[in-house]
């Protein structure tokens, strides 16, 4: 049977296809008051080709963090004006972004367990930079495949020559693609859906206006020779939207 409804690869928005490639051009932001170790993990995460900011106090990281687009954090936990485990709590509040914890003290470990802030991965001073880098990079990783999989395909229906993006709400016909307006585009669309199926102008006008619409049938008889004009090779024998005289309409497949 040539009706299929299917999803693409090629198809898949555009968003998705940005996302390739985000481990390494993935925005990082620091928040950390000891200038030194900032400094140092920047420059660790820049040669691993990260784009890094660094924030110095709390409350001028979190501000960012919530108004700004990162792709993860790196929080200290003692931090002037406002600490990490309230930036990493009002942080979690609003975004998925991955949130990495440094903390000087081995004791915060447990505490940072304890508080189900929702970051993803803790380190304790002293740590080695190619570790930090090497939980950066995992972690985007990590968050990259959990955003793809979450990422809805286009609707297609592919009939033949015809292509009906449904989600774009795109017709090509013989991969050229055609301009609808609104109610062609609804009226090939559920003819299309359902192949073979006749269905009454009465029919089609009540499934795709309204019932306030001004019109009547002969409303649907119009559209389907706009419709025809767009995708039959020859109107006069239409290998689409063929009538049934006395009938109505029916999609052929
Ligand atoms: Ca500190």
């Amino acid at each position: 049977m040539i009706f299929r409804l299917s999803v693409k690869g090629k198809d898949r928005n555009k968003k998705e296809r940005d996302k390739k490639g985000i481990v390494s051009m993935s925005k990082i932001l620091i928040v950390e008051d000891e200038i030194s170790i900032a400094e140092l993990e920047k420059d660790y995460l820049e040669l691993s080709g990260f784009e890094v900011e660094i924030e110095t106090t709390g409350d001028r990281g979190l501000e960012r963090a919530i108004r700004e687009e990162f792709d993860l954090f790196i929080l200290d936990l003692m931090l002037p004006n406002v600490d990490g485990f309230e930036i990493c709590r009002r942080v979690r509040e609003m975004k998925n972004t991955p949130i990495l914890l440094v903390s000087a003290k081995k004791d915060d470990i447990d505490k940072i367990r304890g508080l189900g802030l929702g970051a993803d991965d803790y380190m304790t001073k002293p740590f080695s930079p190619s570790e930090l880098v090497a939980r950066v990079k995992a972690h985007l990783a990590r968050y990259e495949r959990l955003i793809g999989s979450n990422v809805q395909e286009n609707e297609i229906i592919e009939i033949r020559g015809i292509k009906i993006d449904k989600t774009a709400r795109r017709v090509y016909v013989n991969g050229e693609e055609k301009s609808f307006t609104t109610k062609e585009f609804d009226l090939l669309t559920f003819l299309a859906q359902n192949p073979n199926h006749v269905f009454t102008k009465e029919e089609l006008f009540n499934k795709i206006w309204d019932m306030e619409s001004i019109g009547d049938i002969a409303t649907v008889t119009v559209h389907i020779k706009k419709i025809r004009e767009k995708i039959e090779f020859d109107t006069a024998k239409p290998q689409y939207i063929e009538t049934i005289w006395g009938v109505g309409y029916r999609f052929k497949v």
